[in-house]
C-alpha cells in the first residue's frame, strides 16, 4: 500500500523492456544503421503513447531520467529573461530544490486542507515572474489543487504554469491540450513502469533552455543517447492508463473502506481535503504513536506503508507538507501514508485495517 512511493512493473512495461536487454543488443537511436533505426522506431512508438497517454503530442515530449530531472528542466529551463518563480510550500524536494536555484523565488502557503488560494497567487505574481510551478496532486496527502482556476489566473497575467503531474498521471482523466497548462512533469514508475524514466510535456509555442547540452537528442531540449529499454517499458505502461483510470471508482471505495474501519480508533485524524484528493491516497495521523514505528510494525505483518514520503524517508524532521499545512508537529510524526493501486483488494484492506488497530494499540500500551 505504498504506490505513491513505486507502482509494481507491470508486465507488459517489463515485456517491451526485454526486447532491449538482452545480451549483444545493440541500441543507439541516434545511429543511422538499421539496428539504430529500430530503436529510434521503439523510441518515437514510446513517445506517441506518451503523448497519447496524456493528451498532447509526441513532439511535446522531452524523455528525461525521471520526474526529478522534468522538474529541473522545467523550472531552470523556463527561468530565463523573467527571473522569478511562484511555487508553493508543499512541494516535491526536486522542485524546492530546483526553484532555489531562482534569482528571487515566492512559496505559497496553503491552508490547513492543503489548498492554495488564489488571492496570495495573484498577488505574488509580478512582471518579473517567468514561471508557475505547482504540485497538482500532493504525494503525501493526495490533495488536489484549483487547476482550472490557477491556470486561468496565469493566463491572465501571461505567465506559463508548470505542473508536477507525477501522482495525478494514470489517476486523474485530462487531456493536457485541454487544460490551461504550459508545462506537465511525469514519471515511469508511478505509472507501473520503470525507475530512471520520464518526461516533461511541453505545449508547442512555448520555448525552454535546454539543461543537459552537448547532443542534439530530443529535438536539442535534453542531450544524452536515449535510454531505450526504460522509454520503451515507459511506452508500454502509458498504454495501460486508461484501464488504471477506470480502475479508480474501485480504488476509492478501498481508500473509503480503509477510513471507515481506522476512524473507529481514538485519536486517528485524516489529513488533508476528504474530497479534493487523488482517489488511492489516505494520509493518517494516530495520536501518542510515532508514524516510523507504525511502519516497521506494519512492515512486520507484511504491510508497506510509509510515513511521509519515500523521497524523505529516513529523517527525523516531521513531514514539511503536513507541517505546511498548520498540523501540530507531533501529529505529523504520527502520520502514515496509505497509498493504493490496482492490485490491491477489499480482502487485503481488511487485513490492513486489523493489522493497523493491533499495531496501534500495541504501541500504545507499550508507552
Ligand atoms: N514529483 C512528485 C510529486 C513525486 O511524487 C515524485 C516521486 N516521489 C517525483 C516528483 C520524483 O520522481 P522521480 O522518482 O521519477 O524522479
Amino acid at each position: 500500500m505504498d504506490h505513491n512511493a513505486t507502482t509494481p512493473l507491470a508486465s507488459d512495461a517489463a515485456e517491451a523492456m526485454r526486447q532491449w536487454i538482452v545480451p549483444g543488443c545493440p541500441q543507439n537511436a541516434s545511429s543511422v544503421h538499421t539496428e539504430g533505426r529500430s530503436a529510434r522506431d521503439a523510441v518515437e512508438e514510446a513517445r506517441e503513447a506518451v503523448a497519447a497517454a496524456l493528451g498532447g503530442r509526441a513532439r511535446e515530449i522531452i524523455f528525461t531520467s525521471g520526474a526529478t530531472e522534468a522538474n529541473h528542466l522545467a523550472i531552470r529551463g523556463a527561468l530565463t529573461e523573467r527571473s522569478h518563480v511562484v511555487t508553493t510550500a508543499v512541494e516535491h524536494p526536486s522542485i524546492l530544490a530546483a526553484s532555489e536555484q531562482a534569482t528571487h523565488r515566492t512559496i505559497l502557503p496553503v491552508d490547513g486542507a492543503g489548498r492554495l488560494s488564489l488571492d496570495p497567487l495573484a498577488e505574488a505574481i509580478t512582471e518579473q515572474t517567468g514561471l508557475v510551478s505547482i504540485v497538482w496532486a500532493n504525494n503525501e496527502t493526495g490533495v488536489l489543487q484549483d487547476i482550472d482556476g490557477i491556470g486561468r489566473l496565469c493566463r491572465e497575467h501571461g505567465v506559463p504554469l508548470h505542473l508536477d503531474a507525477v501522482q495525478a498521471f494514470g489517476r486523474l482523466p485530462f487531456r493536457a491540450h485541454e487544460l490551461p497548462v504550459d508545462m506537465l512533469t511525469v514519471s515511469g514508475h508511478k505509472v507501473y513502469g520503470p525507475q530512471g524514466v520520464g518526461a516533461l510535456w511541453v505545449r508547442t509555442g512555448l520555448s525552454i533552455a535546454p539543461q543537459l547540452t552537448g547532443g542534439h537528442q530530443e529535438r536539442g531540449r535534453r542531450a544524452g543517447t536515449e535510454n531505450v529499454a526504460g522509454i520503451a517499458g515507459f511506452g508500454a505502461a502509458c498504454r495501460r492508463i486508461p484501464a488504471l483510470i477506470e480502475d479508480q471508482g474501485r480504488i476509492a471505495a478501498l481508500r473509503d473502506r480503509l477510513w471507515r474501519a481506522l476512524s473507529v480508533l481514538k485519536g486517528a485524524e485524516r489529513n488533508g481535503h476528504a474530497e479534493h484528493v487523488l482517489s488511492n491516497t489516505l494520509n493518517v495521523s494516530f495520536s501518542d504513536v510515532e508514524g516510523e514505528a507504525m511502519l516497521m510494525g506494519l512492515d512486520l505483518a507484511g504491510v508497506s506503508v510509509s510515513s511521509g514520503s519515500a523521497c524523505t524517508a529516513g529523517s527525523l524532521e516531521p513531514s514539511h507538507v503536513l507541517v505546511a499545512m498548520g498540523v501540530a508537529s507531533q501529529r505529523a510524526r504520527g502520520a502514515v501514508r496509505f497509498s493504493l493501486g490496482t492490485e490491491n483488494t477489499e480482502a487485503q484492506i481488511d487485513t490492513v485495517a486489523s493489522h493497523v488497530v493491533d499495531v496501534v494499540q500495541r504501541m500504545r500500551r507499550a508507552a
